[in-house]
C-alpha cells in the first residue's frame, strides 16, 4: 500500500521504473511507512501485469508467489529477530526467542544472498533485494555487499531502507540514490489515524513521537491499558513502593516500560523549561505539576542512566533488577526534591 503522503514520491519512482538506479536507499524517521513503500515497489516492479495506477494487480502468477512469501526474484534480507516479530503473536514467546535471536543482518546473510543473486533470474525479469534495516549490516556484512554494489548484477534493484542513515557506511551510502521519505504533517497525520478508527488520534500521535504508523500500532487494546497503569503509578509522586511496582511491571513488556519511562522524564524536562509536555498529553496536567518541584539535572543524570538499560535490552539480564534500580532512582529524585520544596515552605 502507498500511503497519502508517500503518492507524489511514487508516481516519480513510476516515471522511471524502467531506468531506475541499481540502489535505493530510502532513509527517514522510523514508524512512516518506509518498509510498506519498498515492498510496495517491489511487488509493482514484479507484478506481471500492474494497474495503470502502477499498483500490483494482485491476481498474476508473480503476485500469488509475493503473497505466499515465495517469489524466486524477491529477497528480504533482515535480522532474524525482525522476521520472528512478524510470525509470532504470543508476546512471552517472542520475548523468549528474541534473546536468542541475532538483531544483525550478518556477513553469512549477505554472502548466502549474492550466492542466490549470482544465478540467473528464475523468471527471466527483474530480481528486487530489500534489505530492512539496512543500519543492521554489521561492517563485515555491509563489506561483503559493498563489492556486489560497486559491480551489480544485471537487473537486480537492492531496496535499503534505514531508520538511522548515518549509521551506515559512507561507501554502502554513496553507492544507493538516496531518497529521504516524506513525512504527514502533524494535520494530515492526525487526519490519517482518524481515517483508520483511531479514537484519539493526538494523544496517540504524540506518544509515537509523532510518527503515523507507530501511532496506528499503539491504538490496541492491551498496550492502551498497561501504559495508563504504569503511568498512574509514576504519577504518584509519593507513598509509590518501587519494589511492588518492579513486580508488576516485570509482566510488561521491557521496551515498553524503558520507552514510557525515558518519554516521561522527557515530558517532565520539557514541561520545567517550555511549560508544554511532547509524548503524554494525557497526563499532561499531572506531569506540570510534578515538573514544578523536580531537579532538573538528576532528572537528565536518570535518563542517562535510562539509555543505558535501553542499550542493554537485547541481552539477557535480570529484568526484575533492572525495574528496582531504576524505580527506586525515579522515586528518589522525585521525593527528595518534595521534601526540599516542604522544608522551604
Ligand atoms: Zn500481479
Amino acid at each position: 500500500m502507498i500511503y497519502t503522503w508517500h503518492e507524489k514520491l511514487w508516481q516519480e519512482l513510476l516515471a522511471r521504473k524502467n531506468s531506475l538506479p541499481h540502489a535505493l536507499l530510502l532513509h527517514g524517521q522510523v514508524g512512516t511507512g518506509k518498509r510498506d513503500f519498498a515492498e510496495t515497489l517491489a511487488r509493482a516492479l514484479l507484478c506481471e501485469s500492474p494497474g495503470s495506477d502502477g499498483l500490483p494487480c494482485g491476481h498474476c502468477v508473480a503476485c500469488a508467489w509475493l503473497a505466499a512469501g515465495s517469489h524466486p526474484d524477491f529477497r528480504i534480507l533482515q535480522p532474524d529477530s525482525e522476521a520472528a516479530s512478524e510470525t509470532i503473536a504470543n508476546e512471552v514467546a517472542k520475548d523468549d526467542k528474541e534473546k536468542k535471536q541475532s538483531h544483525l543482518i550478518t556477513v553469512a546473510q549477505v554472502r548466502e544472498l549474492i550466492e542466490s543473486i549470482s544465478l540467473s533470474a528464475s523468471r527471466g525479469g527483474r530480481r528486487v533485494v530489500l534489505l530492512y534495516p539496512a543500519e543492521a549490516m554489521n561492517v563485515q556484512a555491509a563489506n561483503a555487499l559493498l563489492k556486489t554494489l560497486e559491480e551489480p548484477p544485471p537487473n537486480c534493484l537492492f531496496l535499503l531502507i534505514s531508520h538511522q542513515v548515518q549509521r551506515l557506511l559512507p561507501t554502502v551510502r554513496s553507492r544507493c540514490l538516496k531518497l529521504a521519505m516524506p513525512v504527514p504533517s502533524h494535520q494530515h497525520a492526525l487526519e490519517w489515524l482518524a481515517g483508520q478508527g483511531v479514537a484519539e488520534p493526538h494523544i496517540c500521535l504524540a506518544q509515537a513521537g509523532y510518527a503515523p504508523l507507530r501511532a496506528l500500532a499503539l491504538n490496541d487494546s492491551d498496550y492502551r491499558e498497561k501504559r495508563l497503569a504504569f503511568l498512574s503509578r509514576l504519577e504518584e509522586a509519593k507513598n509509590a513502593d518501587p519494589f511492588a511496582i518492579a513486580e508488576v511491571s516485570e509482566k510488561t513488556e521491557l521496551a515498553w516500560v524503558l520507552n514510557w519511562l525515558q518519554t516521561w522524564i522527557y515530558d517532565l524536562v520539557c514541561a520545567q523549561a517550555t511549560g508544554k509536555v511532547r509524548y503524554h498529553l494525557d497526563f499532561s496536567a499531572k506531569l506540570m505539576a510534578l515538573a514544578e518541584n523536580v531537579d532538573v539535572l538528576q532528572l537528565l543524570g536518570f535518563q542517562r542512566d535510562l539509555l543505558g538499560a535501553q542499550r542493554s535490552l537485547h541481552h539477557p539480564l535480570n529484568v526484575r533488577l533492572l525495574l528496582e534500580q531504576l524505580l527506586l532512582s525515579y522515586w528518589q529524585i522525585m521525593n527528595r526534591k518534595q521534601e526540599g520544596a516542604r522544608v522551604r515552605e
